[in-house]
């Protein structure tokens, strides 16, 4: 699985769907393995989310065949859904940030996301085992910016393990590296590291 970043100013205009599409005509990606580049190799339907309705998924290969087998492809998922999700991230942002300050009960955002209250449990029992690894990471890629690295580092500034603390960090990150993606965004934290919530399933 691999990710395409999706600018917030396409989805805006044209869409979550259609802003996919013009993202993925313009994508290009080398292979991990072998670093040829990929190419488009067909597409499958994906149901889900719901909300959306079917649409299509790019899937790619390797384009160095003797090395690589035809037979391995990889899918491109749009950054606003995140790898083995049904909902959108904008919508699972939206409950993790409500509940986490008490502002949502589990029924209140379990209707709003239209899911289970038990599936809300599972979301925020993920972010909430994510948030000290991800606080790291991103301090970490903070860190090694100059402009950043004597504030971080004097000790000046304290993180406490929230959920509400890491979507703060997301916007900082997001402000002062990525500008263009939509705000406050886990999905960043996938482009980055692409297992990090599934690693911290269960
Ligand atoms: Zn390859």
């Amino acid at each position: 699985m691999l990710m395409v970043p999706i600018c917030r100013v396409l989805v805006k205009l044209f869409g979550l769907v259609r802003a996919y599409e013009i993202a993925v005509e313009q994508w290009s990606g080398t292979c991990i393995h072998c670093g040829h580049p990929l190419v488009y190799a067909g597409t499958y339907l994906r149901k889900t989310p719901r909300s959306i309705g079917p649409f299509k998924i790019q899937r790619v290969l390797c384009s160095n065949h003797a090395l690589c087998p035809p037979s391995v492809r990889a899918g491109l998922l749009p950054s606003w859904l995140l790898p083995y999700q049904r909902t959108t991230v904008e919508v699972q942002q939206a409950v993790l940030e409500n509940v986490s300050d008490g502002t949502w009960t589990l029924e209140t955002a379990a209707e709003r996301a239209n899911v289970e209250p038990k599936t809300i449990s599972r979301w925020l029992g993920t972010a909430r085992r994510c948030v000290p690894w991800i606080q790291q990471k991103i301090l970490g890629e903070l860190g090694s910016h100059h402009s950043l690295a004597d504030w971080i580092h004097d000790g000046s500034v304290s993180w406490t393990s929230s959920l509400s603390q890491l979507f703060s960090l997301l916007t900082l990150f997001r402000n002062r590296m990525y500008r263009w993606f939509p705000e406050r965004s886990m999905a960043l934290v996938v482009l980055f590291w692409p297992y990090a919530f599934l690693e911290h399933r269960q």
